[in-house]
């Protein structure tokens, strides 16, 4: 099913974030976790596509495995940063051949050891690779990445939605958003898009944060504001997993019952594998 339907007929629409295990490892965890995410009934789940393609075999399998043996719709991930559009035209045709019918276009990041001059790649943007695909097929549905607090290397939030804007008219035809931990910040990205004319639905990225250590990574990679009631909930359990899984929990169930009172088109939890965060998350906030 393409998931522009799903959000078409449902009121919050429910997904949730697995990675593939690095090349060469075992997969019985992550199929562990997909087990167990079907007992929630995600309405979709999406499989991170590792930086530079290094998990690309494994992003593909498991994105066919997910339709195919859990019979759950998946959305996989593609970056095009680095990759030859001949690349990229042989991923779809094995996709296509295995059922999948959902991509999140993505851009990408170079890899530390690489530069941007010196690597041969076809594409520049996230919008080159949305652009290249519906010039080939109208097979695929879509989605792009949002950023409630502007991208990293934007220059300002406004350019930054102009460009989604782009991605959107190329045929993007909905934005799961950047992890954030303000909702107040994700409200007012929600109306300069739509002021802007981004009329694609959203989803809300939710990032449970269920270990202290876990935080300067995640905000590493997001840049996300982090409101002062979460930095004292980390400070307070920086020693102690336990309580600090079961405060970050909390804090992502109240965010969730804000943005589902809102009326936010979706919500997008980034499990980071662990089903059993979903599971909780989604029966606390009243998802499932
Ligand atoms: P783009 O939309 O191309 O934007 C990148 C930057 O370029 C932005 O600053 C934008 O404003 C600017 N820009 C865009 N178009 C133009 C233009 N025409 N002219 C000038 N500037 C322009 N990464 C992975 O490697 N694997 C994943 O699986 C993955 N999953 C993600 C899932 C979500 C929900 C999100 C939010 C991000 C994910 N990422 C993933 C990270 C993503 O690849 C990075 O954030 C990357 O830096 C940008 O990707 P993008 O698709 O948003 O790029």
């Amino acid at each position: 099913m393409k998931i522009s339907d799903i959000y078409r007929n449902k009121k919050t629409v429910f997904s949730c974030e697995v990675f593939p295990p690095k090349p060469g490892a075992k997969k019985d965890g992550i199929l562990e976790t997909i087990k167990d995410l079907k007992k929630i009934s995600p309405d979709f789940v999406s499989v991170t596509y590792g930086a530079g393609g290094e998990t690309k075999d494994g992003t593909i399998e498991m994105t066919i495995q997910i339709k195919n043996t859990y019979g759950i719709e998946p959305l996989m991930h593609l970056t095009c940063l680095d990759t030859k559009k001949e690349e990229i035209d042989t991923i779809l045709s094995r996709i296509s051949k295995g059922g999948i019918e959902n991509i999140l276009s993505l851009r990408g990041d170079m890899l530390a050891d690489r530069d941007f001059k010196s690597v041969g790649s076809d594409f520049s943007y996230a919008y080159d690779l949305v652009a290249h695909i519906k010039s080939h097929t109208n097979e695929f549905c879509l989605g792009v990445a949002g950023y409630p607090e502007g991208h990293p290397e934007a220059y300002s939030l406004e350019k930054d939605i102009k460009h989604l804007k782009q991605k959107s008219q190329a045929g993007g035809s909905f934005v799961i958003s950047q992890m954030f931990f303000n909702n107040e910040l994700f409200y007012m990205y929600l109306d300069k898009i739509r002021e802007m004319g981004i009329k694609v639905p959203v989803s809300a990225g939710i990032m449970p944060v269920f270990k202290a250590k876990l935080l300067s990574k995640m905000i590493k990679l997001s840049h996300a504001t982090l409101p002062a009631d979460l930095v004292s909930i980390v400070e307070k359990y920086r020693d102690n997993d336990t309580e600090m899984e079961k405060a970050g929990i909390e804090f992502a169930v109240e965010q969730i019952e804000d943005l589902i009172k809102h009326g936010v088109e979706g919500i997008h939890l980034f499990t980071m594998n662990r089903a059993s965060l979903a599971k909780k998350i989604s029966s606390y906030s009243g998802l499932r």
